[in-house]
């Protein structure tokens, strides 16, 4: 999907390099603190480290404002957004110390449609995601080495073995997961603590928040992303499996 070139002898080696340090500080920082974690990103990568999100909450933005106040925050506006979802972007850009980017695909829902068909995401939404989600992100990172993601553990099966820094070999990037460790009751004490921005879907029955037409509520006993891609195999959208 994302145009590839072959990597020159420099970029191999850079690669290796990265690898390397990632999987090291993996192995490092697997008992450091989310904050630690964040603060051994910031000081290694600096202004090419940057937190993605999807504005479920604003957890690992703020901490990765503590450590470094204006950190880019990355945003993937994929045209599918529950309007509370923009709302909380927008909240989060006008109140939180960070700098929102927000990424889109090349084409618009209405250009999608008319190449592919309308409703995509219902008849293929692995095409839908990888042109909606994976190649903009992959495009939107290639200014940064490292990135850093709300992913944690106990949210599916699928995220049990996160490690909290580790190498992303579709981007080549180091991929930093700060709160891989935590639990839901981890995640809402931090919130509560801080007065942290959350999307106010979480308040609706949404435990897990991604475009409208893929996400439903979930019922009591699900695991938090149930409501995703319901009915149908999937489970991530590409951008970290
Ligand atoms: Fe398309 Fe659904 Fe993937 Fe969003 S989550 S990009 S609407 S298939």
């Amino acid at each position: 999907m994302t145009d590839l070139h072959p990597l020159t002898a420099a970029e191999t080696e850079r690669d290796t390099e990265l690898r390397a340090l990632a999987e090291q500080a993996g192995r490092d920082l697997e008992d450091a603190s989310a904050l630690e974690i964040v603060q051994w990103a910031v000081d290694t990568f600096g202004a090419r480290f940057c937190v993605t999100s999807s504005m479920e909450d604003a957890v690992v933005a703020h901490l990765a404002s503590r450590a470094r106040p204006g950190v880019d925050v990355v945003f993937l506006d994929t045209g599918y957004h529950f309007p509370e979802t923009i709302g909380t972007r927008d909240a989060v850009a006008a109140v939180m110390d960070v700098n929102v980017v927000t990424l889109t695909p090349r084409q618009s829902v209405a250009e999608q449609d008319a190449a592919y068909g309308p409703r995509l995401h219902d008849r293929n939404p692995d095409l839908c995601c990888a042109l909606r989600k994976v190649r903009p992100l992959t495009e939107g990172l290639a200014g940064y080495d490292a990135w850093a993601t709300g992913l944690r553990r106990d949210e599916s099966p699928t995220r049990a073995g996160t490690p909290v820094v580790g190498w992303d070999e579709k981007r080549r990037k180091v991929k930093i997961a700060p709160i891989a460790r935590w639990t839901q009751d981890d995640v809402d004490a931090y919130v509560a603590g801080h007065g942290v921005l959350t999307n106010p879907l979480l308040m609706d029955g949404y435990a897990s928040v991604g475009c409208a037409p893929c996400t439903r509520r979930v019922a009591a006993g699900e695991d938090a992303r149930a409501g995703r891609w319901a009915g149908l195999a999937k489970t991530e959208c590409g951008l970290h499996a």
